[in-house]
């Protein structure tokens, strides 16, 4: 169904604020409403996900930054950190299901399932998911899925 994904962002900042309260969620967002097609709730869980990552793995920053926006026919979201990093070798693999990057941050709980969800959310959504990172500086998790899945 077609829904206003700035409209979701904006609403969902103020909850994801309210539940993280550590760190400041910087949202970027296009002036003006944008319809897109999907499944609203499955979007907001990757961002959810996303953002909840993006809290845990910089426990000595305070900001996140979500930047929102449309590239040609394409809808993109990125989420930044500035916390531990993901080393090069292991940046494909965080998408697997139930793995876990061997880390300082490996004592910290979690499964290793959120960001297969993200993935395969993503992948029904003809879209896709990547990552840039820095170890030690921090992440920027992007995904972009058409405005409109039935072109
Ligand atoms: P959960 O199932 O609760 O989400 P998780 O956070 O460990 O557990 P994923 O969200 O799938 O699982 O992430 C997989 C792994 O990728 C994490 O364990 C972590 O090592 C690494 N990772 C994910 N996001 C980041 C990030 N923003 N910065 C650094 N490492 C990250
Ligand atoms: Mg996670």
């Amino acid at each position: 169904a077609d829904f206003d994904v700035v409209e979701m962002l904006a609403d969902l900042r103020e909850i994801l604020q309210q539940t993280n309260p550590s760190h400041r969620l910087i949202l970027n967002l296009p002036p003006d409403g944008l319809l897109i097609n999907g499944d609203s709730q499955r979007i907001e869980q990757v961002v959810i996900n996303l953002v909840t990552n993006a809290v845990k793995y910089s426990p000595k920053a305070n900001e996140v930054i979500i930047t929102a926006g449309v590239q040609g026919d394409k809808f993109r979201v990125s989420v930044q950190d500035f916390g531990i990093g993901i080393q090069p070798d292991q940046l494909e693999r965080v998408f697997s299901r139930f793995y876990r990057v061997e880390n300082l941050a490996s004592h910290m709980s979690g499964l290793g399932i959120g960001l297969y969800i993200c993935n395969e959310i993503v992948l029904r959504h003809n879209g896709r998911l990547w990552v840039e990172s820095e170890y030690g500086k921090g992440s920027i998790f992007y995904f972009e899925i058409p405005v409109n899945m039935a072109e």
